[in-house]
């Protein structure tokens, strides 16, 4: 659990002469499930891949527990991301799907088969450990990017529309499994979604993003009441 800071973050692609994020700030608490909602072309994704060190902060701070960590490469920010496409590998078994969020070479082997299994336990995929992506099901392969994440037992989640490609019924029950996974881990999550239902139902807290900024931030109960 950490504490993050967003603190006048500005963001320009080269080659635009528009800044894509303007003044954005943020500030979650430890363990804090925040959720992203706007338009499409508003700058959920770039915040996103910003904070994962995937894409430069033109301007601004961005903080974990007090630390600038701005300059800081990828695999040192305890982050695991979860994407909408899964990004599985077709010729991987589950296990090594999972297992890749880890640095084999680093990580010993004993080491590695405890996450997964751990991971694998709280996911339900104990008995399609030794399967490939192709004989699983959407949701079952969306549980094994979310396994893929839980392995690096990271400090914060980044979740990029996770659910979107998913039919709606287990859309609602992979959302019910989101927020378990939140209050077991307790860990800080940044969830981006187009869909407003999702984000009252799981949320601590909304952003609601205009182009580049944010334009309300409050409790689903919060934003709900205002006039
Ligand atoms: P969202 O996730 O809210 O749909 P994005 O963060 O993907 O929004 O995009 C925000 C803005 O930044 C858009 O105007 C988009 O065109 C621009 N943008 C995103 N990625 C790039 C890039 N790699 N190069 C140039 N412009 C980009
Ligand atoms: P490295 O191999 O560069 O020393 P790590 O062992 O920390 O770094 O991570 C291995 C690689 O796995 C990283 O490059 C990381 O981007 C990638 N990776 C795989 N799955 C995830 C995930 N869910 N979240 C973040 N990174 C991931």
């Amino acid at each position: 659990m950490v504490e993050i800071n967003l603190e006048h973050i500005y963001k320009k692609y080269p080659g635009n002469d528009k800044y894509s994020v303007s003044d954005f700030n943020l500030h979650a608490k430890d363990g804090e499930f925040i959720f992203f909602i706007g338009p499409s072309g508003c700058g959920k994704s770039t915040i996103l891949r910003m904070i994962a060190g995937l894409e430069e902060i033109t301007k601004g701070e961005f903080k974990m527990d007090g630390k600038v960590m701005n300059e800081a490469a990828p695999k040192d920010r305890g982050i695991a991301m979860v994407f909408q496409n899964y990004a599985l590998y077709p010729h991987m078994t589950v296990f090594d799907n999972m297992a890749f969020g880890l640095n084999i070479r680093k990580n010993d082997k004993a080491d590695t088969k405890r996450r997964v299994e751990e991971a694998a336990t709280i996911l339900g995929l104990n008995d399609f450990l030794q399967r490939k992506p192709a004989a699983l099901s959407g949701g079952q392969r969306q549980r094994v990017a979310l396994g893929r994440a839980i392995v690096r037992e990271a400090n914060l989640f980044l979740l990029d529309e996770p659910l979107s490609n998913l039919d709606a019924k287990l859309r609602v029950n992979m959302r019910t499994e989101i927020a378990k996974l939140h209050q077991r881990l307790g860990t800080n999550m940044i969830y981006v979604t187009h869909d407003q239902i999702e984000a009252m139902t799981m949320a601590d807290r909304i952003v609601i993003m205009d182009v580049g900024k944010v334009q309300q931030i409050g409790t689903p109960f919060e934003l709900y009441n205002k006039p």
